[in-house]
């Protein structure tokens, strides 16, 4: 087994893979960055060679990948997890505001993330906007909970004022899944949040505090702000949108059958995550289910045994709505609901807040990474034995 993964170096001086979920709760100010990584050490595999280098491209038809380096990788089977690339440069002047300005922040990257806390803190009244880029995008809950979260610190801290929340959203509802687009709507009334839907960020000008966004007919809306949390555009890393190698569809991402995930054309490439083709919401969530049908069928492949198409598009965004409370949706393909408990999960709940917060990193960290869970659905005649949803 050969593990191939880019050169930067974690503040441990080691490779250093984050669990990003965590990332909306350290904008929340309620973890540590430091606690959402590991060294990559401690998790890879001891049957397992790790080659630290970024792969440059793959020539499938030769079963052979391209190191940065130039020299070659063969292979029997091959796997494509290498995620989506974040396109902070598609918005003009989103990195200049976020290098610059104290009240722009992101909790999409680990370089901008530590400056949601304090920006959310120096809120004092005005007008708080937060943005919603074109899908697709990973965890599409996220752009919002910050907005849930910022809004609970700031109703419940004296000094702050009169202050009004806008979400701009790409999208032309506030979630895709009708039964938790209807709890986040009732939120978005009582909160009286300002929803614009189709409104896409085009430009930030922080020395005016503008920022402005493209409708769908066109035309351009612009407000000033005193916090914008940014959600950059997201697309197909380099290497897949440069690739000729027919590993991707025409929009750039690795092209599997979703239900297996094998590749479209060739038999021994899997692909997994963000990266793929596969029409679910993209989180890690759904990398929990495909992993497990992912490890059977390279079994399968290598034991010329016909493949399971048993993915069903399993994926779960928890809606952080507060400090301390949750909306747990989970859905497969074409937004059928899926839950995993026999409570009602779309309500806030605080049990849900605790799942996303110490029950989920938990299961990431200590049974994922071990190969010992493969998503909820297992569990399923236990905690939901009628299939409530
Ligand atoms: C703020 C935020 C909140 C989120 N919240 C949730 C949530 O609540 N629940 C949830 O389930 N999901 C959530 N997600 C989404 C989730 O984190 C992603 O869907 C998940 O990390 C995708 O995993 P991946 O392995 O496909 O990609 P990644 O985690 O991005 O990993 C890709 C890996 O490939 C490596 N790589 C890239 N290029 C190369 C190359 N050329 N050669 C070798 N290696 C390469 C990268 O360095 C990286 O290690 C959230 C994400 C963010 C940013």
């Amino acid at each position: 087994m050969i593990f191939t993964s880019p050169r930067e170096k974690g503040d441990r001086g080691d490779l250093h893979p984050c669990y990003q979920p965590l990332w909306t709760l350290v904008g929340g100010g309620q973890f540590n960055l430091a606690d959402s990584g590991k060294p990559i050490s401690c998790l890879m595999p001891k049957s397992a060679t790790h080659v630290k280098e970024n792969v440059s491209s793959f020539q499938p038809a030769e079963n052979k990948i391209t190191l940065e380096s130039g020299s070659t990788l063969n292979y029997d089977a091959l796997v494509v997890a290498a995620g989506l690339e974040l396109n902070y440069a598609g918005i003009d002047g989103a990195r200049e505001a976020l290098k610059e300005d104290a009240k722009v922040c992101s909790n999409y990257s680990p370089a901008y993330v530590l400056k949601t806390f304090p920006a959310i803190k120096s809120f004092k009244g005005g007008k708080a906007v937060f943005t919603f880029p074109p899908m697709p995008i990973k965890c599409p809950g996220a752009p919002q909970k910050i907005m849930w979260i910022a809004n609970d610190i700031w109703k419940k801290d004296s000094s702050v004022g009169e202050y009004q929340l806008e979400f701009n959203t790409f999208l032309p509802v506030i979630f895709g899944v009708p039964k938790y687009a209807e709890g986040l709507m009732k939120l978005v009334e009582s909160e009286n949040v300002n929803l614009n839907r189709q409104h896409t960020l085009v430009e930030v000008d922080h020395l005016s505090s503008l920022a402005k966004f493209k409708k769908e007919d066109g035309e351009i809306y612009q407000t000033n702000y005193d916090f914008l949390h940014i959600t950059p555009n997201q697309r197909p890393l380099g290497i897949f949108r440069e690739d000729e190698s027919q590993l991707t569809d025409a929009a750039g991402w690795v092209s599997v059958n979703e239900k297996s995930l094998q590749h479209s054309v060739y038999e021994n490439v899997f692909g997994v995550g963000d990266c793929t083709s596969i029409q679910t919401s993209k989180t890690a969530a759904a990398i929990t289910s495909q992993h497990a049908i992912l490890c059977d069928n390279l079994n399968k492949f290598f034991n010329k045994e016909k493949l399971a198409e048993d993915y069903d598009g399993y994926t779960s965004c928890p809606l952080v709505t507060s400090q301390n409370t949750c909306i747990m949706a989970e859905f497969g393909f074409g937004g059928e609901v899926m839950e995993s408990t026999f409570l009602n999960q779309g309500k806030n709940r605080y049990s849900m807040y605790l799942t996303k917060r110490a029950a989920i990193p938990f299961i990431y960290w200590q049974l994922m990474m071990r190969g010992l869970w493969a998503g909820p659905k297992p569990l399923k005649p236990l905690t939901n034995p009628f299939n409530w949803n």
